[in-house]
């Protein structure tokens, strides 16, 4: 006869759910199937465990793995607050200086964006000396950044735009909007993809978005909480609806710090890594 679940029973399926790599007793967490939390999801790298596609499917199958996820996203975020502190936005930023550090940072590291944004700044103190300045004096100031000439038609074309719908160089007019009506009206400017817009709505905006730099891409796949083949223009979306609510900024800030310091691309330091309990990888050397 089957015994019915007690409440010990119950307890474990829960802890099992909560911690996404471990259950209490520190075995892998026997909810995940294939050693992954996002098992059956589709278009998801299933090889480290063949078996692990014979479990179940299905809409419901895969909202349980989301919510897997979700808590240990949440875990994580506390984690990681709990050791580096909750990091605050910059005050009274202009959302126009950020969007073209943004526009800057792309496809280069942020000293090369550093170093780009101060050279411009300091041979154009303003905007308006930019949208008048010659093109070569501008692609000579940014050529730090990479990709100079394209950035130079970028930014250039971004300030006429905003100079002649506003009247003046101000992004302003953006704190009026909802998040989806920015994304559309900047998404419609040439060059200016999600991941700026992200940037923009995070860092310039205050509002909660998450771009997904190398370094969360390159975390969340070790941890487990981005599936393996995902690149980053899809890791977004998969990412938003897992950010608990108000902690996009720090999440994303202490991401970083955690991939710069300890989660380092080629040799992360696991041994001193503050989060090995909640980690795949980790996981899947310590046994
Ligand atoms: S345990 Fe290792 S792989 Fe996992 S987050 Fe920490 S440093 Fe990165």
């Amino acid at each position: 006869m089957r015994r019915s679940e007690g409440p010990w029973q119950r307890h474990e399926k829960i802890k099992a759910k909560v911690n996404p790599v471990r259950n209490s007793s520190g075995a892998l967490n026997p909810a995940l199937r294939g050693g992954t939390p996002y098992g059956a999801e589709p278009g998801i790298n299933l090889k480290c465990n063949p078996a692990a596609a014979a479990g179940p499917r299905g809409p419901l199958a895969r909202r349980e793995q989301r919510g897997i996820i979700s808590n240990g996203v949440k875990r994580i975020a506390l984690l990681l607050e709990r050791e580096y502190g909750v990091p605050q936005g910059e005050k009274g930023a202009d959302p126009l200086d950020i969007l073209i550090q943004t526009i800057l940072s792309q496809n280069t590291h942020d000293l090369n964006r550093d170093r780009a944004y101060q050279r411009l700044k300091s041979r154009f103190p303003r905007w308006g000396d930019v949208l008048n300045a010659k093109t070569e004096a501008i692609i000579s100031a940014i050529r730090p950044g990479g990709l100079a000439g394209q950035k130079a038609k970028r930014i250039r074309d971004l300030l006429r735009w905003i100079k002649k719908r506003e009247g003046k160089l101000s992004l302003a007019f953006l704190m009026q909007m909802n998040s989806e009506e920015i994304k559309r009206v900047i998404g419609e400017q040439k060059g200016i993809g999600p991941k700026t817009i992200d940037c923009l709505l995070l860092f310039g905006l205050g509002r909660d978005a998450f771009p997904v730099d190398t370094h969360i891409l390159r975390i969340g796949k070790r941890m487990g909480f981005i599936p393996e083949k995902m690149d980053a223009v899809r890791a977004h979306p998969w990412m938003v609806p897992l950010i608990p609510k108000g902690k996009s900024l720090s999440l994303h800030l202490n991401l970083i710090r955690l991939g710069r310091t300890i989660c380092r691309a080629r040799i992360p330091q696991c041994e001193d890594c503050f989060l090995a309990k909640e980690c795949l990888h980790r996981s899947q050397y310590s046994g």
